[in-house]
Formats: structure tokens, sequence, C-alpha cells
């Protein structure tokens, strides 16, 4: 994959509250195009795998009964400049912390619980993305 992609989910507090449209319309208004998506729900051991760089951190019970709570939405984004872009776009991992007009400052309630995710690297879009998403199904 090439440097210009960058993977996303919409977390399940999000899709809860029907957050979905609102954050593809303001994904797409800044200029991704949606190149793979779809709606699934992460298995136990599919949310250890996907987190786990994690796995000794004190809150990673919490984040993976919170990923495998309800439906996702996974998708692959192209933009120039994707993964840094959609990183300022969803901004900080705290929304208390997060820039007006950021993702996780409209949608998000809590550090846990940040309505979407972003790949922080080149390396890892191509990795999460491949978790999601088998070769045919990204365009
Ligand atoms: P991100 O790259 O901004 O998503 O942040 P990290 O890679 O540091 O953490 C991955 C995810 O773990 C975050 O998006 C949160 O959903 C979750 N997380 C991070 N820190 C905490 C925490 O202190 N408590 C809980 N419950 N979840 C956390």
């Amino acid at each position: 994959m090439s440097t210009n992609r960058t993977f996303t989910m919409i977390k399940p507090d999000a899709v809860e509250k029907g957050h979905i449209g609102a954050i593809l319309d303001k994904i797409t208004a800044s200029g991704f195009k949606i190149v793979a998506m779809k709606m699934t729900q992460m298995s136990l051991r599919d949310a250890s795998e996907f987190y786990a760089v994690h796995k000794e951190r004190p809150f990673f019970g919490e984040l993976v009964s919170f990923m495998t709570r309800g439906p996702i939405v996974a998708a692959v984004l192209e933009k120039e400049n994707a993964v840094e872009d959609f990183r300022t776009l969803i901004g900080s991992t705290n929304p208390a912390q997060a820039a007006e007009g950021t993702l996780r400052k409209l949608f998000a309630t809590s550090v846990g619980e940040n309505a979407v995710h972003g790949s922080d690297s080149d390396e890892n879009a191509e990795i999460e993305s491949q978790f999601h998403f088998a070769g045919r199904e990204i365009f």
C-alpha cells in the first residue's frame, strides 16, 4: 500500500450513538476518499490481536471489552499524506485535549471511548487494512 492511505474504525461508542453518517461526512468533506468499508464486529481474539501492542498496559482489558461490545465500521481512506492528516482530523486520544472541530472533540466521550481509530504510521495502516480487508475489498 502506498503512503497515501490510512485505516480507520468508527468505534462501538460512536456506532451506538448513531454517528456513522456524521463521521463519514466529516471524513469525506476533509478530502479523504473511501476505498474500502465494512460494518463488522471484532471478536475478543480479533481485538486482542489488533491491539497486541498495548497488551501490557493497565487499560488493555477495558480496551478489548469496549472494542468488542458492538459493531464497528472499518474503512481504508485515501488522501495525500493520509496518515498524518487523518490523525489531525481525529484529534488527541483524550477528547478533553482534542482540538475544536476534530472528530474526537465532536463525538468522543472519554480517553477509552474515543469514537474513532486512525493508524499512526504507514506501516501500521498497511497491517491494519490487511487485518480487516481482503485485497479484493480494497479499491
Ligand atoms: P490512539 O492512537 O490515539 O488511538 O491512542 P493509543 O494508541 O495510545 O491507544 C489506543 C486506544 O486505547 C485509544 O484510542 C483508546 O481507545 C484506548 N486507550 C488509550 N488510553 C486509555 C486509557 O487510559 N484508558 C482506557 N480505558 N483506554 C485507553
